[in-house]
């Protein structure tokens, strides 16, 4: 095997699908998440705060992943994988925060499963032609880059030839993680678009790719959970008739609760929410589709499109909902919660008010 030691960037232009096929790592399918929900999540955190290089709620992500029970193997993977994304420094800063996490728990005697490293290759593994197999099902066909041979070379026989061989995480685990990891970078959008396509060759679901979007949201990774929502291009659910909600409302709306205190709100066109306050709290809320407004008491209203995240300060009046002529949904998380946090519902948004705005 050889070593190479460049840091990569996946150059993956090509949309198509790809046949999935059986084979197996560690008992798992290459082509399934091996993760539960739960551990999915922190993984994206985990991931996501690799590529920031925010260190602290990366430490914070990781004690969360290891009480889910995550493997330091997996955890140790991703973090490795992930320095062909996002370079050696952020790899490395943290695999040190994950050593620290791993001998700090283990003098505490809290939950460290170890897990096992990955298997060893057999002698005629061919990294170069493993590799543009592996390229070629994540692409959707085959791929050359011929502007740049080496770097050819280098995401052919070394990402996805020396890297993705290795069994400890699965092919569709390896897309999550980098999906989640490109959320956190800026001015990325074409690769991480490439590989929202790549990871759904590699067999994510609509809903595990919605569930990162989710996951980024509950770990208080608001603008990345944007990013990513506004690249997706995918259907979510509406969820039951919004009922409790319903007398605050006009028009038709529907909710779908999601993991760690995310709901997703589904509005009818025209739909929209009386005039209200959250006190105590402040409310974030990320569009992932459709078209709609949100609008502050006094102010010009603010148009909602996928990706659009807003944070709602405490005590402000406001009401968001659909355009006319366009359903919309966003989800909504409540952050910086004191205790006694309250909603304050107040009149309807006229029809004269909604029709005046532009
Ligand atoms: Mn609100």
């Amino acid at each position: 095997m050889r070593k190479i030691l460049f840091f990569l960037t996946a150059a993956c232009m090509l949309i198509g699908c790809a046949k999935t096929n059986d084979q197996m790592v560690n008992d798992k399918k290459v082509n399934e998440l091996s993760f539960t929900t739960e551990q999915a999540a922190y993984m994206s955190a985990i991931a996501c705060n690799e590529a920031k290089g925010d260190l602290k709620a990366l430490e914070s992500a990781i004690h969360g992943g290891l009480e889910a029970e995550l493997t330091v193997s997996q955890i140790k993977e991703a973090l490795s994988q992930l320095y062909a994304y996002t370079g050696f420094p952020r790899s490395l800063n943290a695999l040190g925060v994950l050593q620290n996490v791993v001998e700090s728990r283990k003098s505490k005697d809290k939950r460290v499963i170890m897990g096992e490293d990955a298997s060893p290759l057999s002698d005629d593994y061919d990294a170069l032609k493993e590799g543009t197999r592996v390229q070629t099902q994540l692409t959707g066909k085959p791929f050359d880059y011929e502007f740049a041979p080496a770097t050819d070379y280098y995401l052919k026989a070394h990402l996805f030839g020396d890297i993705f061989a290795r069994d400890n995480l699965t092919y569709a685990d390896r897309e999550l993680v980098t999906v989640s990891a490109l959320s956190g970078l800026q001015g990325v959008e074409p690769q991480l678009k490439a590989h929202i396509a790549g990871a759904r060759n590699m067999g994510v679901t609509e809903e595990q790719l919605q569930g990162i979007v989710v996951a980024l949201a509950a770990n208080g990774l608001l603008d990345e959970a944007g990013r990513l929502a506004g690249l997706l291009e995918t259907e979510w659910q509406q969820g039951k008739p919004n009922d409790a909600y319903a007398q605050y409302f006009v028009g038709q709306s529907y909710l779908q609760p999601y993991y760690g205190g995310v709901a997703n709100v589904t509005f009818e066109p025209r739909c929209r929410n009386n005039w209200h306050i959250h006190h105590g709290a402040v409310q974030v809320l990320i569009c992932v589709s459709g078209k709609g407004w949100y609008q502050e008491w006094g102010k010009q209203a603010v148009p909602l499109t996928p990706g659009t995240v807003i944070a709602i300060p405490e005590g402000v009046k406001h009401w968001h909902g659909a355009a006319a002529d366009s359903w919309m949904q966003h989800l909504a998380i409540h952050t910086q919660e004191q205790p006694g946090a309250t909603n304050e519902w107040l009149e309807p948004v006229s029809d004269e008010q909604y029709h005046t705005i532009r």
